[in-house]
């Protein structure tokens, strides 16, 4: 039996989170749940967005269900407006953030091409100001009108985020391209660059090659099924997986998985969409596509491999499909669909 901790999060988490519980329970995976406050819900009952005994109730869980936070609109960290998702990132050190981008018969693409890789991003450095250091933020003032940010790139975070890329390369997909700056960022894109050549080193049976992000931005758009596995560092991976995730089909589409050595939290790649929050027309597909990334991970492959050609007999009807995705279903009558067609 696994230990779930479903933490809904703000805007359309309570729903999306609540219609991938259900078809999780639908898939015959065998998992006994618990629910936790986060995001403004936390913040109005014991004045913070992500209380302590939730980041203990998380270590201890098997695997998380995270919904999306409105982190913008929280106070500031001294009033309790930490980001619940980046707190969890460093506090249970996910490395990496398993992104894949995949398009599905039947829903249209924006330029026409199919498109079916996984971005692997390193997930507790870069540029991410909450991230990099063990105390303080790496975002500065130095005076009135100009600001800087410190990138913290390591040997030991590309190295890791490299071994997990081509893991993954090693069971399914093999051909691995690390995107990088290098031309510019020479010390800190040049250690991430080393890391993967000696990783890869070691994988000699995968392709491995490198590019410019900036090339890869274009190479993405014209032609998206060159691509398999993309390793790169924090930022790069973030803006480049919205970029595959729309050219596939939309965000609403893109699950994700932030992964670490002990723990692993499914999270949607979307935000809290505020603007249709409490209406039940949320698309709650990139939800449970990552919880059924989590189902495999934790070793319930037939159950995750069962949402997942659900959800595509799904999207391949337009009839079957959510507002956003040009049907009509609401949120939870959509996941009630998925589990119908989930029964033998
Ligand atoms: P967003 O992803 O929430 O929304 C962008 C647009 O996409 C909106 O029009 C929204 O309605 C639509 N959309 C998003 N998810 C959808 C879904 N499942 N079904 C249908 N439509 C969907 O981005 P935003 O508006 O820039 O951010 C809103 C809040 O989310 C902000 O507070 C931001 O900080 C936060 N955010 C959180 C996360 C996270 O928790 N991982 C990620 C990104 C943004």
């Amino acid at each position: 039996m696994m230990r779930m901790l479903c933490l809904p999060g703000d805007g359309i988490g309570p729903e999306i989170t609540s219609a991938a519980r259900a078809v999780v329970d639908a898939s015959g995976a065998a998992v006994a749940w618990s629910e936790a406050a986060i995001g403004f819900a936390a913040l109005d009952a014991v004045g913070t967005t992500i209380p302590d005994d939730i980041i203990a109730a998380a270590r201890a869980a098997d695997g998380i269900l995270l919904g999306p936070v409105s982190h913008n609109l929280y106070p500031p960290v001294a009033a309790g407006g930490k980001n619940p998702s980046g707190t969890l990132r460093k506090a249970l050190e996910l490395f990496a953030n398993i992104r894949p981008a995949r398009s599905y018969d039947g829903v249209p693409t924006p330029t026409g091409a199919t498109a079916d890789m996984v971005i692997f991003r390193e997930n507790l450095e870069g540029f991410y100001a909450d991230r990099n250091m063990v105390s303080g933020g790496s975002e500065m003032m130095v005076s009135p009108g100009i600001a800087i940010a410190i990138r913290k790139i390591t040997e030991q975070g590309s190295t890791r985020i490299a071994r997990a890329a081509f893991d993954a390369a090693a069971s399914r997909r093999r051909k691995v391209v690390a995107v990088h700056k290098a031309n510019v960022m020479r010390t800190t894109c040049g250690l991430f660059l080393d890391a993967c050549r000696a990783v890869a080193a070691s994988f000699p049976d995968i392709e491995y090659s490198e590019m410019l992000v900036d090339a890869a931005a274009a190479h993405l758009v014209r032609d998206p099924e060159q691509f398999y596995i993309i390793v790169t560092t924090n930022m790069f991976g973030d803006i480049l997986s919205d970029l595959a995730s729309e050219l596939s089909g939309g965000l609403g589409l893109a699950g994700s998985l932030n992964l670490g050595a002990a723990h692993a939290i499914a999270q949607a790649q979307h935000g809290s969409a505020p603007d249709i929050a409490g209406r039940d027309i949320a698309n709650p597909t990139s939800m449970i596509l990552s919880a059924s990334m989590l189902l495999a991970h934790s070793g319930a492959r037939e159950p995750a491999a069962r949402i997942d050609r659900a959800l595509a007999r799904c999207l391949a009807r337009p009839s079957t499909r959510t507002r956003d995705l040009g049907g009509s279903l609401g949120t939870r009558a959509f996941a009630k669909t998925v589990i119908a067609e989930m029964q033998p």
